[in-house]
Formats: structure tokens, sequence, C-alpha cells
């Protein structure tokens, strides 16, 4: 998919914009495979040969996306996957101010 596309792109569950991490490309430029994550609901959208899922979560298996956040653990840091969200693992999250 183009970046220029997942750009536009907003979370389907509370309109927020996503923030991109792109893992791998074409050579068009192109995003192969990625996430997208939502800063207000921790919602996280693998890219899958270049297509998002952000299909509601009842339409989502976690147990075929968490091979995918296994792979992608040093890009996700600290963050653990639950539920299709992200949680903090770790105490900065009395860091983090509304
Ligand atoms: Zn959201």
């Amino acid at each position: 998919m183009k970046i220029e596309t997942i750009n536009k792109l907003c979370c389907p569950f509370d309109k927020e914009d996503l923030t991109l991490t792109t893992i791998t490309k074409d050579v068009n430029e192109n995003i192969l495979e990625g996430f997208l994550f939502c800063n207000k609901c921790n919602h996280l959208y693998p890219i899958v040969k270049g297509i998002p899922i952000m299909s509601p979560d009842e339409y989502r298996e976690f147990a075929l996306e968490k091979p995918l956040l296994e792979k992608w653990q040093k890009y996700l840091g600290d963050k653990s996957f639950e539920n299709f969200r992200l949680t903090e693992t770790k105490v900065n999250k009395l860091e983090i101010k509304e």
C-alpha cells in the first residue's frame, strides 16, 4: 500500500490519526509490512502484505496476529499486545499526562 493512502487512514473507533511504523517496503516505496497505532485508544492495526487490518475486533483473530507481533517485538519496545490494543508493561504508564 502506498504511504499517501496510509496517511489518509484514521482509527475506525475514534477517528484519530494513526502513527505508522514501517517495517518493510518494496522498490516503489509501497509499505508491505508494518503497523498503524492509535494514540487515543491504543489500538494496533497490522499491515500484512500491504493490506492494513482494520476490521472490528470481533472479525480479527488474536491467534493469527500474535506471531506477527512477536516477530515485530523489537519495534514495539516494552509494549505488549492484548485484545488488539497495546498496553504499557513498565512503570512509564504513570508518566503519561492527559
Ligand atoms: Zn483509536
